[in-house]
């Protein structure tokens, strides 16, 4: 089985925005993309600080925006005056969203052509429509991941598990516009793993520790794991298994260092398509 390297793929994306960003620069822009938090989680804060140093890596400034208990107006009112800011190009909403906000909602409150990962229910449903438009980054890192695999969409049985707006709808939209033949799964799905079992790709969203073994996996599948989960340890699991990956699977994206490192970048190449307009 094949470790697919996302590492490896983020640096090559990070090269290439930051030329396009120090191109930017000298024309007088400073890309810059803002990132709303609106609760204190653990898990946030780590990715935020990895979004800060992929950023600074690649030349775009990044500004961070913390709220203190706020309410739906006071997300809604940050992510529409930082759409209106002429110095900030993209903006992006974290979750997890204190309870009761909906981030479906909030996020109709950034801007389109500011929203970098997709989350307006505009872009949503441009994404759907087959429009040019910013889709969820992590989505995109799924697809990503798989051109540069080479791998051919085109009439391929696809399984995406995990029906969520932020990853698996969206993987799913991206994956069937490029003509694959899709069957989203969810937590009522019947026979999951049989299901599963039939696809060339498969791409699970979950957020279950190694939900995926080697009954979920047609041999010689491409695998893409989208899955972190915090260990007690403080490490990082996807929700694939990699030993039940392992002489079943013909490619693995692993965790870490997979589908997370390519999100980061395709953020940051977003931005600098948002600041060029
Ligand atoms: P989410 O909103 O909680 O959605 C999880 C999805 O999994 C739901 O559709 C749910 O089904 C489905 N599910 C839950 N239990 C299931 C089961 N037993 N059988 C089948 N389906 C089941 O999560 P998310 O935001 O999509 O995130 C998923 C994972 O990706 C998490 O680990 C998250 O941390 C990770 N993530 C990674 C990145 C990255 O850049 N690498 C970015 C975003 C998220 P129902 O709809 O029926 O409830």
């Amino acid at each position: 089985m094949k470790l697919i390297d996302g590492r490896a793929v983020a640096a090559d994306i990070i090269a290439e925005v930051s030329a396009a960003a120090a191109e930017l620069r000298a024309a007088g822009t400073d890309p810059t993309l803002a990132i709303v938090v609106p609760t204190q989680d653990e898990a946030t804060a780590w990715y935020v600080r990895s979004i800060e140093r992929t950023a600074a890596k690649a030349g775009v400034t990044s500004r961070v925006e913390h709220l203190t208990d706020p309410d739906a107006a006071d997300i809604a009112e940050l992510l529409r005056k930082l759409s209106a800011d002429p110095s900030v190009h993209g903006v992006i909403c974290q979750t997890p969203l204190p309870d009761g906000v909906l981030l479906e909602e909030v996020a109709a409150h950034i801007d389109p052509s500011k929203d970098v990962d997709g989350a307006s229910p505009t872009s949503l449903g441009r994404l759907a429509a087959g429009l040019p438009t910013f889709a969820p980054a992590t989505a995109a890192a799924v697809l990503e991941l798989l051109h540069r695999e080479e791998v051919v969409l085109t009439g391929t049985r696809t399984v995406v598990v995990g029906r969520s707006t932020v990853v698996g709808k969206p993987a799913a939209l991206l994956l069937l516009n490029e003509h694959a033949t899709v069957t989203v799964c969810h937590s009522r799905t019947a026979e999951l793993a049989a299901v599963c079992a039939e696809a060339d790709v498969l791409v699970v969203a979950v957020g279950r520790p190694h939900f995926v073994g080697a009954e979920h996996i047609k041999p010689g599948a491409v695998v893409i794991d989208v899955g972190t989960n915090p260990t007690d340890d403080g490490g990082l699991v996807g929700d694939v298994d990699p030993a039940g990956a392992e002489g079943r699977a013909g490619s693995l994206t692993p965790v870490p260092g997979g589908v997370g490192p390519v999100t980061a970048a395709l953020l940051l190449r977003h931005t600098v398509a948002a600041a060029r307009g």
